[in-house]
């Protein structure tokens, strides 16, 4: 009884209960956050590696909030899934996304393309394809420059509700990157039945590549079976020269990570872009 006493004691902890305490909070700002406009958008570019060209951006969204100071969407983004407020706030991230989209156009940029990540209740929307459609058509920039990112987690369990969806989406001609792959319930059976354009290979494969033979030979299988379905290959958090080049030599197609550039607001990216126009 008395063991048990303890540990119901630790229930209450104050590590436990100030954690609790975060999230609520957490909870609470969100709600607000949209309104006050505590949410902006930075964008970290992705490379061909054969050309060293930028080809596109990712959008990742930030939240800096008056009494939460800087929050990461790691801790974030999971509670606004939980709580639903991920509708109202992924709508923001697309339309916002297209709005910048249209500054890179404006700016001579037409060729680069956008991509955003879409959480799964996004999907359970009154329609993400017709909302995602109606956003661009409002921005007036091209569906063939736009894609949306979703990871494996986002198909389990909601199958036919999503696929249907990217079906439509890719009809319009948006392109559909499977996130994080490899990890998780990673299936390559999801390669050949989704209809998905690019895969992004999970920063945890990339990380050792060079030093871990088994993750090198993984990178390589998913490499070869992507290219027999045309599918794009892109490596998340690349972060050294040395992971560049052997990207490159196993015929890796792009890479992402801040060995070429962390996340950035657009204006930062724009002035840089500039910049190596005119050198
Ligand atoms: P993700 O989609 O896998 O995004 C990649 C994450 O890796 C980003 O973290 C990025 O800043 C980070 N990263 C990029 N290059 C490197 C690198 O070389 N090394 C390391 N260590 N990290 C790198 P971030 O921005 O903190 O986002 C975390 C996650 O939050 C994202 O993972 C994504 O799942 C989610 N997220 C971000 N923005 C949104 C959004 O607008 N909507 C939804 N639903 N989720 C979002
Ligand atoms: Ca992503
Ligand atoms: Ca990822
Ligand atoms: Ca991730």
């Amino acid at each position: 009884a008395k063991e048990k006493g303890k540990n119901t004691f630790e229930f209450f902890s104050p590590e436990l209960s100030g954690n609790l305490a975060r999230r609520v909070m957490i909870e609470n700002e969100l709600q607000k956050g949209i309104e006050f406009e505590e949410f902006h958008l930075h964008y970290q570019p992705q490379l061909d590696l054969k050309t060293n060209r930028m080809t596109g951006l990712e959008a990742l969204i930030r939240w800096e909030n008056p009494r939460l100071g800087r929050v990461s969407p790691a801790e974030f983004i999971p509670v606004a899934e939980e709580t639903g407020i991920i509708r109202r706030l992924g709508e923001w991230v697309i339309d916002r996304a297209a709005s910048d989209m249209r500054k890179l156009m404006e700016h001579g940029h037409h060729e680069l393309s956008v991509a955003v990540n879409i959480s799964i209740k996004q999907f359970y929307h009154d329609s993400l394809p017709g909302f995602i459609m109606e956003v661009l058509a409002k921005h007036q920039v091209p569906a063939s420059r736009f894609k949306i990112e979703i990871t494996e987690s986002v198909v389990i369990g909601h199958f036919d509700l999503v696929l249907e969806q990217l079906h439509s989406l890719k009809k319009e001609g948006i392109q559909i990157a499977l996130d994080d792959f490899g990890t998780g319930y990673s299936s390559l059976n999801y390669l050949k039945i989704l209809p998905i354009d690019i895969v992004k290979i999970d920063r945890s494969f990339i990380q050792d590549i060079l030093s871990n033979p088994e993750d090198a030979a993984i990178v390589q299988a998913v490499i070869q079976i992507a290219e027999s379905s045309s599918l794009t290959v892109i490596a998340e958090g690349v972060e050294t020269d040395e992971q560049t080049d052997f990207l490159r030599v196993i015929g890796c197609h792009q890479g992402q990570g801040y060995t070429f550039s962390r996340p950035k607001p657009i204006e930062a990216l724009l002035t840089e872009l500039e910049e190596q126009y005119t050198k």
